[in-house]
């Protein structure tokens, strides 16, 4: 599977070069300061972060690199592998806090968005390492342990718990969005008013970029044009899709989002999804529940959010 993706491009005022015309074009008459854009690899994916102050740029990083660490499963001393390993943790308050809006998503998704589905997505994994369809045995085992009703949070002793044993928390859905948005409220502490994170397709666009809003582009579920463009202002945007993450097991293409209801990869007829939110775990969570729960529920979903949008591409509107 490619862990490497960028659903979008963020086009326009944020190319250097075009910065560059517009600046020896003399629009205004103030000197604009020039903005910078460093990229690292985090979370499985490119982090990009464009931004005028070089500084700020390295305090976004670090805030994003310190959510890495506490919840990533690829991590065994996070404090979600440890949660994961040992079933009760002392946990902090960014981990509790995530913990907490995972569970408020599992409710108004109705258990489509569940970070309990690590043992499925381990099968499912699995299969595609050993190039078959993992049984139904195996599926239904995995089922039982998959329900987010199963982690109980004390925030007055900040004791995160798993009720039974053998649960895996994943938070390959939402952990991105989340990191984007603690980098932004960090930044927005210390005075920045202009910046843009782009974490592999979870983007947010603080204030605008030499006055103007910022500009983004949905790439085509299955090529690299350009489908859609928009101006963004203090808004996040995320996208779930079958198509830079997904496997094939024999000639049948899946998805790496799982239905929790079934145990199978999700099979809604969406083939991406893409949702603007005032903050990007929002962003984050809901993409991927929709992805789950197809065109009509998933806009239903959308619905219960203040300030949301959707931008959803199906299979037939790719026969079209
Ligand atoms: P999204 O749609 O946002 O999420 C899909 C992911 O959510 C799935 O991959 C699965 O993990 C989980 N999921 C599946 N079904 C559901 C469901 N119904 N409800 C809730 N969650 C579900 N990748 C690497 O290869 N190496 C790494 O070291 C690595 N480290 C990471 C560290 C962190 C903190 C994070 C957040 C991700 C990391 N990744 C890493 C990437 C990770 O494995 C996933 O590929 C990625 O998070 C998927 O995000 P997405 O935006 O493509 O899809
Ligand atoms: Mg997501």
């Amino acid at each position: 599977m490619n862990t490497l993706r960028r659903p979008f491009y963020v086009i326009a005022f944020h190319s250097g070069l075009i910065f560059a015309l517009i600046a020896s074009m003399g629009y205004g008459c103030v000197k604009k300061q020039p903005y910078h854009t460093e990229s690292r690899l985090l979370m499985g994916t490119v982090v990009e972060i464009t931004c005028q102050d070089k500084q700020a740029i390295q305090v976004a990083f670090r805030e994003m690199e310190d959510v890495e660490r506490l919840l990533s499963i690829f991590d065994d001393n996070s404090e979600i592998s440890q949660l994961n390993k040992r079933r009760k943790l002392n946990a902090s308050w960014k981990t509790l806090q995530i913990l907490k809006k995972c569970k408020s998503f599992y409710e108004t998704s109705s258990g489509a968005f569940d970070i309990t589905a690590g043992p499925l997505v381990d099968i499912w994994k699995d299969a595609i390492e050993e190039g078959r369809a993992p049984s139904e045995r195996s599926i239904t085992r995995a089922k039982k342990l998959v329900d987010s009703n199963n982690i109980v949070i004390d925030e007055v002793f900040s004791t995160a718990k798993l009720s039974k044993r053998r649960m895996k928390l994943d938070l390959g859905a939402v952990a991105k969005g989340y990191a984007v948005d603690v980098a932004i409220r960090k930044l927005k502490e210390i005075g920045i008013t202009s910046c843009l994170i782009n974490a592999g397709g979870d983007i947010y666009c603080l204030g605008k970029k030499n006055n103007r809003p910022w500009q983004i582009g949905i790439q085509h579920p299955r090529n690299d044009s350009i489908v859609k463009n928009f101006v963004l202002t203090n808004r996040a945007v995320a996208t779930s899709g079958d198509y830079e993450q997904f496997f094939v097991l024999q000639n049948k293409r899946y998805s790496h989002i799982i239905n929790p209801y079934t145990g199978y990869p999700a099979d809604s007829g969406v083939v991406s999804v893409t949702v603007i939110a005032d903050d990007c775990i929002t962003a984050d969570a809901l993409a991927t529940s929709i992805f789950v729960l197809g065109k009509e529920k998933g806009e239903e979903l959308a619905r219960a959010f203040a300030n949301v949008q959707t931008i959803i591409f199906t299979e037939d509107d790719l026969d079209v």
